[in-house]
């Protein structure tokens, strides 16, 4: 038997619909590319999302056709978000900080209709749209009057002209839930990137997810900066659990750097920012010395890769901040765990508390997880085994865009399908997960494992360290050993044995580093990762002091 419950498809448009309806003066502030601060609300971001749903049928384009974005964090790419996914096509979301080659491959087999960009991504437009047979509309996010001449691109639009010239009214079409709303290409580190190809229901669901007490806490109390950019893996999903929620919103624009954040959480009264740990070590490296605190501020979520414990503790007792460890990735769209105490932490002391926070949390009600053993079996959950971390459930991939790579399940004895990770974890009794290492960066030595992650943390809480690698290096008897690449704090001192000493008594004598090399920046990825591949080639002539 069937319940009786009416029938409604969770569609992406249901968001801006309720946000309009109920949240119709909630602020949407960002941050533009001219330099200025624009301010409307949900109402005048609905009635701009049909506006551009209208321009796209005009256009002629069909259910779930690509529209492409190259763009900052700002009220217009969420217009796309919703005018885009909520008429039945599909968002690109490109990431502008890759290499143009690899852009131009990726609008080509996402095969890309319509690309949007901000100005600042002239250049890079100019660079690849000769290579880019199927975009048949470029648009530039910009005023009429704004609008770059002699760019060279055909038929280059202006964003307002393009959707000013279009009626606000639109009725959203209803669909089967499970089409496709979004995509987003992983990084692609080993080989071409494969697409992540998002759902109107899991990013419903995920939009849910995220918003609950335990997961992100958004509420229509906040003013949330996500600074995590909207073009990876939806900003974490904060534009659609916005709307869900009704929060205001405030958009950092391209302005990146620590102080252009910091003054926009001042002026904006911001209580909540999203990022990954690199845009923090900027914003905490501006505030420092300048003795600067945060006056409206109480929550982070820091992501994408292992926050050190050292910048947990210091926007908790410097700053009166709580930092919500997470962890997730473009295939999961992207939330998996965050970390937050249960009730039953609340008595601990401080240091055991802290010793639970740096982990990277307890699962998400819609996410399964597991740790297997090379033969596949799963292993125990001690806090101290630690397996390949396999996950299953509604928001995370089944298989890529266009079948690429095949497919990536891993099948259970019940034939239920898991998607590895490629990360390597440990998960506690109460269902913590802490993870070890990506398991391309995991030291083998001698036999057994050295996290590089641990190893990493250790460094960060050194006064004297700004940033940590660590990274295994080829050694006869060990097969790996560990060596730390480190970059100082400005005006800070700390030599090579002094840190190797520091190590002492906080991880196993044979998990000490062999070695410490001062470098002047870690090379960071797309997404503002360390980019281990880049550092062992940097270091590729690097001998170990002991060979
Ligand atoms: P890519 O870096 O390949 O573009 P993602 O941005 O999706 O892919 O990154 C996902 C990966 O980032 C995870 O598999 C994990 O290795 C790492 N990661 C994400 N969050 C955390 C975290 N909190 N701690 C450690 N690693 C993390």
């Amino acid at each position: 038997m069937l319940g009786l419950m009416q029938s409604q498809p969770l569609l992406i448009s249901s968001l801006i619909e309720f946000a309009e309806r109920h949240h119709g003066d909630a602020e949407i502030v960002s941050r533009r590319v001219e330099g200025d601060i624009h301010r409307y609300t949900y109402r005048d971001l609905a009635a701009r999302a049909r506006r551009l749903a209208n321009a796209l049928d005009e256009l002629k384009l069909q259910f779930s056709d690509r529209v492409a974005t190259l763009a900052w964090n700002g009220y217009r790419h969420m217009e796309m978000y919703f005018g885009v996914s909520g008429s039945g096509r599909v968002l690109h979301t490109v990431n502008p900080r890759l290499h143009p080659d690899q852009i131009a491959w990726i609008i080509n087999h996402a095969e890309d209709q319509v690309l949007c960009f901000d100005t600042t991504f002239l250049p890079l437009v100019q660079a690849v749209h000769a290579r880019c047979p199927t975009v048949k509309k470029w648009v530039a996010l910009c005023d009429a009057d704004k609008l770059p001449a002699d760019t060279g691109i055909p038929g280059l639009t202006s964003y307002e002209s393009w959707i000013g010239a279009q009626s606000s009214d639109y009725a959203w079409p209803e669909f089967d839930e499970n089409s496709a709303s979004s995509m987003c290409y992983t990084s692609g580190t080993t080989g071409n990137p494969k697409a992540a190809l998002y759902s109107h229901r899991s990013t419903t669901l995920h939009a849910y997810a995220a918003a609950l007490p335990d997961v992100m806490c958004l509420s229509a109390r906040d003013s949330v900066l996500p600074v995590v950019p909207m073009f990876h893996v939806n900003a974490w999903g904060i534009p659609y659990s916005a709307a869900l929620t009704g929060c205001k919103l405030v958009f950092p624009g391209p302005a990146m750097d620590g102080k252009s954040i910091y003054e926009l959480i001042e002026a904006e009264k911001v209580s909540y920012a999203a990022g990954v740990p690199t845009v923090w070590q900027m914003m905490l490296g501006h505030m420092k010395p300048a003795g600067l605190k945060f006056s409206t501020l109480r929550r982070t979520v820091i992501g994408g890769s292992a926050c050190p414990p050292a910048m947990i503790h210091a926007f908790k007792e410097d700053y009166g901040v709580e930092v919500l460890h997470a962890w997730g990735m473009t295939e999961m769209s992207p939330l998996g765990t965050l970390c937050t105490l249960k009730n039953k932490h609340l008595l601990m002391s401080k240091d055991e508390q802290m010793k639970i926070l740096q982990k990277q949390g307890r699962a998400i009600y819609g996410v399964d997880m597991k740790i297997v053993g090379g033969d596949g079996n799963e292993l125990p959950w001690d806090g101290k085994t630690y397996g390949d971390l396999l996950v299953k459930g509604p928001w995370i991939v089944g298989s890529y865009f266009k079948g690429e790579g095949g497919d990536p399940l891993v099948r259970d004895t019940q034939g239920r399908g898991w998607f590895p990770t490629g990360d390597v974890a440990t998960i506690d009794a109460d269902g913590f997960m802490q993870i070890t290492d990506r398991s391309k960066d995991v030291i083998k030595s001698g036999g057994e494992w050295i996290s590089s992650i641990d190893i990493e943390n250790i460094a960060m809480s050194h006064p004297a360290i700004a940033m940590a690698a660590c990274v295994g290096m080829p050694h006869p008897k060990w097969d790996e050993r560990p060596i730390v690449a480190v970059v100082k704090r400005p005006g800070t001192e700390v030599t090579r044995e002094e840190l190797l000493a520091f190590y002492e008594g906080k991880t196993a004598k044979w998990q000490i580093p062999d070695d410490v090399v001062f470098v002047d920046a870690i090379p960071l990825g797309a997404t503002g990762k360390m980019l281990k591949t880049k550092l062992r080639e940097q270091l590729k002539d690097y001998k170990l002091p002991s060979l």
